[in-house]
């Protein structure tokens, strides 16, 4: 089965409320490539190792989280920007990519899928008050200690979690997350009442403001923790037009 390029980026643009966001890069068709989808191939980054990966599998598109045209980049098409884009566009594969629509999707973003992987419920937003803004706060399935915690993401992510122990070691249930590089959101989940935050990246600062808050930070991995949403948006893809979806998963140790 297959779908036209030009119907599946209009309806993945509307499932995921593209036009919401203001976003750091163009959400949506950032190649254009061939025509038709038929093998869509999907993966965190428009890495050239994706892209080498994704054409060796034959695909018509690839679906990606982080793409291309970030703002305050060079626009000049040089180096391994070049080589990006001519492998994409000599071999007529499209690239799409949808980065804050794709956090914030109720069910298929990367903050939902993460939740829906470690049992996790979410009671309200991180940003109350702003209903684009990206980030959730809930419960965990039992109180449990946080070595048990990061035990359990480890188990899912195959990579060290960095714990920056904010005091007391008694068993916790209140849970903040956001998916990706979030850490700059700390106080905010402090003042939702976390007991833990999580999120993909730690800065310098994380450190001290996780002691002072008392708040226990975990940095689970910028690529770990975004792995599974674009997998369910590739799988919602082959579920609605019968497309043979494959994921591919370059290694990032960030
Ligand atoms: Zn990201």
């Amino acid at each position: 089965m297959s779908v036209s390029r030009q119907e599946w980026v209009q309806e993945l643009a509307t499932l995921l409320n593209a036009t919401r966001f203001k976003d750091y890069c163009p959400n949506g068709l950032q190649v254009e490539g061939r025509a038709t989808v038929q093998h869509l191939v999907t993966g965190v980054t428009a890495s050239e190792a994706l892209i080498e990966a994704a054409l060796a599998q034959g695909a018509d598109a690839l679906l990606v989280h982080h793409g291309f045209f970030w703002k305050g980049e060079s626009p000049v098409i040089t180096g391994p920007k070049k080589r990006r884009l001519s492998r994409l566009l000599a071999a007529d594969v499209s690239l799409a990519a949808f980065h804050l629509p794709l956090d914030h999707h109720d069910t298929l973003g990367n903050n939902a899928q993460w939740a829906a992987r470690l049992g996790w419920r979410k009671t309200h937003a991180l940003f109350p008050h702003d209903p684009w803004a990206v980030g959730d706060v809930g419960v965990l399935p039992m109180a449990m200690t946080v070595a048990d915690l990061c035990a359990q993401i480890e188990r899912l992510t195959q990579r060290p979690v960095q714990w920056i122990s904010g005091g007391a070691e008694t068993p916790v249930t209140r849970v903040a997350w956001c998916t990706g590089a979030a850490q700059g959101f700390i106080e905010q989940a402090a003042e939702q009442g976390a007991q833990v935050y999580v999120s993909g990246e730690i800065s310098e600062p994380t450190v001290h403001a996780a002691r002072e808050w008392g708040m226990h930070y975990l940095a689970v991995g910028h690529h770990a923790s975004e792995r599974y949403g674009v997998q369910a948006l590739g799988d919602w893809c082959a579920q609605r037009w019968g497309l043979q979806h494959t994921f591919i998963d370059i290694d990032n140790p960030v």
